[in-house]
């Protein structure tokens, strides 16, 4: 099977990566659609301002001519992006949004309006700053600072060389009302901005918390048995070797018990393997129930499992496994199934100076071996 992979620049470094399959066209699709909502925002903010203008022009500070031009233009500057952004060409772009020519020229199209129409040169200037806005929310301080100063100059160079009469149209009642909207709306837009990069925010820090807790959960499933909720077979023998190096620095007693299920076969034969199912989960709960903190427990597989016991003499831990025994036995296990009854059988070593792991187990399981041929329901001693 051949796996389909998209090519995607990484914002950290740089660098180009490919995206497998499904992961890579699902990122892709996610970038399309933010963009896409990045551009119907701008749209929007277009429409305020040539909602602006048709108010100046219904108060005679503008042409309706002026009007049409710029609908026509700011139509042009979003059509354009938005062809861009369909196209996915900047997928392949360190920036994908294109912030820095989409800013470029949006400051460009207004500067020039300002120029062309510099009695509504207000509703140009406040849609300027609110370009500035939307910069500072992607930008690094420096580049926020590259930008700040780059408008100033700008403006600087229209509202100083150029020598239009540019003012606060405030002349008769609907200009005064023209301009208080134009401020108004430009307030409500740039906290608009302000609030979306809030809630933004906000979802991103969901988001980590929940991939924090799904992290926590995988790292649990790689470590425990998912029937009995003990250790596994690889998490139990790392803890093991953990312990095995511990005792031998610090020349302290690690005793490891081999612990079976007796006739195990008999009661998947006899009740199920459901009610086989049943008594693992349960054998298990009533071992965690009645070990130290200190002990470690994990299914060595199949019915067998291991009990790791730190800082522990032989003596002590051959009477620990006796106990467990007495209480595995003592279970009502009747109430899964008329007539179960379950014991155990171990074996339990205590590391002598030197041994390895393999050895060690080895001799705990001779012990278990000698504990079935015992007779079952009892603990052998290596
Ligand atoms: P002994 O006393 O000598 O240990 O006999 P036994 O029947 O317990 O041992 P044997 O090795 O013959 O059989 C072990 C059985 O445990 C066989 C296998 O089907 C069953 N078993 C292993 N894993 C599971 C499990 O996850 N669920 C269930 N229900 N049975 C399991
Ligand atoms: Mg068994
Ligand atoms: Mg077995």
């Amino acid at each position: 099977m051949t796996a389909a992979f998209s090519t995607i620049q990484n914002p950290a470094n740089g660098d180009f990566e490919a995206v497998e399959g499904e992961l890579g066209h699902e990122m892709l699709t996610r970038r399309l659609k933010r963009r896409r909502q990045v551009l119907v925002l701008a749209a929007a903010s277009h429409l305020i301002n040539i909602a602006l203008l048709v108010t100046f022009a219904a108060a005679g500070t503008v042409s309706p001519a002026m009007v049409a031009a710029f609908t026509l233009a700011a139509t042009a500057f979003i059509g354009f992006f938005l062809v861009l952004s369909e196209s996915g060409v900047t997928d392949r772009w360190q920036d994908h949004h294109f912030t820095l020519p989409y800013t470029v020229t949006s400051a460009g199209l207004l500067l020039a309006f300002i120029c062309l129409a510099p009695g509504v040169g207000i509703v140009f200037l406040c849609a300027l700053f609110l370009v500035a806005n939307v910069i500072s929310l992607r930008a690094t301080p420096r580049q926020g600072l590259i930008c700040w100063a780059a408008l100033t100059i700008s403006v600087a160079a229209v509202y100083l060389l150029a020598d239009l009469p540019m003012q606060v149209p405030f002349a008769t009642p609907a200009e005064r009302l023209a301009t208080l909207l134009t401020f108004s709306l430009t307030i409500a837009r740039s906290m608009f901005i302000g609030i979306f990069a809030n809630i933004l925010r906000e979802v991103l820090h969901r988001r980590r918390i929940e991939l924090e807790i799904a992290y926590k959960r995988i790292e649990e499933l790689a470590e425990l048995d998912e029937l009995t909720g003990s250790f596994n077979r690889r998490c139990i023998m790392r803890m093991l070797d953990d312990e095995i190096l511990r005792t031998h620095r610090g020349k302290t007693e690690c005793t490891v018990a081999l612990i079976d299920l007796d006739w195990f076969k008999r009661i998947n034969d006899n009740f199920g393997h459901p009610t086989g199912d049943e008594v693992l989960r349960t054998f298990a709960i009533t071992m965690f129930a009645n070990i130290r903190s200190i002990d470690k427990f994990g299914r060595y597989g199949g019915e067998e499992f291991m009990l790791v016991l730190p800082d522990t003499p032989h003596d002590m831990a051959v009477q620990m496994l006796d106990r467990l025994r007495l209480i595995i036995a003592a279970l009502d296990w009747s109430a899964f199934s008329d007539g179960l009854s379950v014991t155990i059988s171990a074996g339990v070593a205590t590391l002598v100076s030197d041994e390895t792991a393999e050895m060690f187990l080895a001799r705990a399981d001779s012990a278990l071996y000698a504990a079935k041929h015992g007779g079952r329901n009892r603990i052998a001693s290596a």
